[in-house]
């Protein structure tokens, strides 16, 4: 569960406000849209759930672990908690796409067949099966962005966060991108997308939740839960 608990950021260097008093609880399972323009705060928000950044005031509690309390060396291991999907990829531009998938679990010494499980599972999960020995720019930016959620998921992580993940996708590949990520979270995995892109929410039926300099202005959960009562 992810609970964000009256949580203000504010940059002190230029003294912006970024995110004021937000309350907010993912449950687990949960596919979530974060929306807002730009500027509303959506990346300081992505901060504060992966730990680059803890609140000015209040908490944020992923999994029972309050990030302001995580020390130093947990950081990483709490990270990979996390699977991480990027506006820009982020792939490593001379590794294979198997490589490239694969980076995550070499680097915490799983054993090669164990790796070579997983990495060939999280590739035939995103339809990439047959472009393993490919480099990164023999893709398109859609096929980029499957590498990307393939090497999110292939940890195992409890949740995914993508910022903007279909920001460099041909906008016709978009759709196909949000409905990967959501038959992930079929998977059971907590999937939070943060986005800008009105229409494409609307084509998804899930959660919204929508952020206006630096608040929460609705929240499609609590109509729900208006709706019940
Ligand atoms: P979004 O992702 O929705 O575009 P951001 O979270 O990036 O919004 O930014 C929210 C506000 O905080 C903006 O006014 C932005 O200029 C400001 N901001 C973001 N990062 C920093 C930073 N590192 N230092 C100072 N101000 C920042």
């Amino acid at each position: 569960m992810i609970q964000l608990i009256n949580v203000s950021k504010r940059y002190e260097k230029t003294g912006t406000v970024a995110l004021r008093k937000v309350n907010l609880t993912i449950k687990d399972g949960e596919f979530v849209f974060i929306i807002g323009n730009s500027g509303a705060g959506k990346s300081t928000m992505v901060h504060m759930l992966t730990c680059e950044d803890v609140p000015s005031r209040g908490d944020v509690i992923v999994d029972g672990f309050n990030t302001r309390r995580l020390t130093r060396r947990q950081i990483p291991k709490y990270r990979r908690r996390i699977g991480i999907v990027f506006q820009d990829f982020k792939l490593i531009p001379n590794y294979t796409v198997y490589d490239n998938i694969a980076f995550t679990l070499r680097v915490v010494g799983r054993r090669r067949r164990e790796i070579a499980r997983r990495v060939e599972r999280a590739m035939e999960l995103v339809g990439l099966t047959e472009k393993a020995d490919v480099y990164p720019d023999q893709l398109s930016g859609g096929e980029q962005q499957r590498v990307a959620v393939a090497r999110a998921i292939v940890n195992n992580p409890s949740l995914i966060i993508a910022d903007e993940p279909t920001g460099n996708v041909d906008p016709s590949l978009s759709v196909e991108i949000m409905k990967m990520l959501l038959r992930i979270n079929q998977m059971g995995i907590t999937v939070v997308v943060v986005t800008h892109e009105q229409h494409l929410v609307d084509q998804m039926n899930q959660r919204v939740v929508r952020i206006e300099k630096g608040r929460v202005v609705s929240d499609t959960s609590d109509e729900e839960t208006e709706a019940e009562e």
